[in-house]
């Protein structure tokens, strides 16, 4: 199983709200590409703050976009950066331009000026006016087909480092497997999965390696590389600053580095010091 994961939408009311964008394949970025080509203005909301919101953020500034992005959390990429550094990178974007509307969410999407444009009312009271909408408030695995083969399910498909499913001969990979009870929606650790399957089917039984995977954020208003800690390990946060940002190091009880974040060009010079510090997610197998 290969399903992948589904954006999630969220309930919102309006005649707008049929009309708001979700990024999760190509189909999708063309039509919202096309649609943003033909709005004669150039204002665009973005619901949700965490990575494919502030990259496409970034992006449509580069374009001259006006941007506004809007977050429950009080910051942006909540749950993957310590406070301190979440201020510095949402300070770096709002002098870039970008603008930031937190701590709060969207009631309603209603169209306006004969369907031009959107009034987006938010839950604190505010009205915002766009010429496109667009949601990145996270993806959901798709757990359907598996539900309905009598395979386990969690978050997402569960299975074990072997990439097995609770079903002979069913294994799942990629943004709809939860392996060894985490969900890792990104390029790389798939890479990881499908060394480690196609071995398996070829009549090497082998477990899948996670080694300390960084993820960079690609927002050149505030560059940025994540490796989070453990959610299940209690970390003490060190921060080293620069003159364009900052190192801040997640280290366990015993001293030992489990997470990092590089906010800035010089901090990102260490990625590879500090990754090769970081005890793997899952040890190779010997
Ligand atoms: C906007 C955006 C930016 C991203 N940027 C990055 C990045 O910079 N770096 C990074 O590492 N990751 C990034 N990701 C995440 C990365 O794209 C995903 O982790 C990866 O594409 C997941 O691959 P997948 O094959 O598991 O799922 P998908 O690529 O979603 O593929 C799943 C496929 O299965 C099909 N399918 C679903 N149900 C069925 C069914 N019942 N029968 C048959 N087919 C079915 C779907 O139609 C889909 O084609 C980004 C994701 C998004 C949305």
């Amino acid at each position: 199983l290969a399903v992948g994961a589904n954006p999630i939408r969220l309930a919102i009311a309006g005649d707008g709200s049929d009309d708001i964008h979700v990024v999760n394949s190509l189909i999708d970025y063309r039509a919202f590409r096309e649609n943003l080509a033909k709005r004669k203005d150039k204002r665009v909301v973005i619901l949700g703050a965490g990575l494919i919101g502030c990259e496409f953020a970034n992006d449509l500034l580069h374009s001259d976009y006006d941007v506004t992005v809007i977050d429950l959390a009080p910051q942006p990429l909540g749950r993957l950066l310590p406070n301190h550094v979440a201020e510095a990178f949402q300070t770096n974007l709002e002098q870039a331009g970008i603008k930031f509307a937190l701590s709060t969410t969207v009631e309603k999407v209603t169209k306006i000026n004969d369907g031009e444009d959107y009034a987006v009312t938010l839950a604190n009271g505010q009205t915002l006016v766009a010429d496109i909408v667009l949601s990145a408030i996270g993806l959901q695995p798709n757990t359907a087909l598996a539900k309905s083969a009598d395979i386990q399910t969690s978050r997402g498909i569960i299975t074990n480092t072997l990439l097995e499913t609770n079903q002979p001969d069913i294994y799942a990979v990629g943004d709809c497997a939860e392996v060894n009870g985490t969900l890792l929606p990104f390029v790389m650790p798939i890479m990881q999965q499908a060394r480690a399957l196609a071995k398996t089917l070829s009549g090497q039984s082998t477990a899948v390696h996670y080694p300390a995977m960084p993820v960079a954020v690609k927002t050149p208003a505030a560059p940025l590389t994540v490796l989070p800690a453990p959610l299940d390990v209690d970390v003490n946060w060190e921060t080293e600053e620069f003159d364009d940002g900052m190192i801040a190091k997640a280290a366990d009880a015993a001293g030992t580095l489990r997470g990092f974040v590089l906010l800035g060009t010089t901090a990102g010079k260490q990625r590879l010091t500090l990754t090769k510090l970081v005890p793997d997610l899952i040890p190779a197998q010997i």
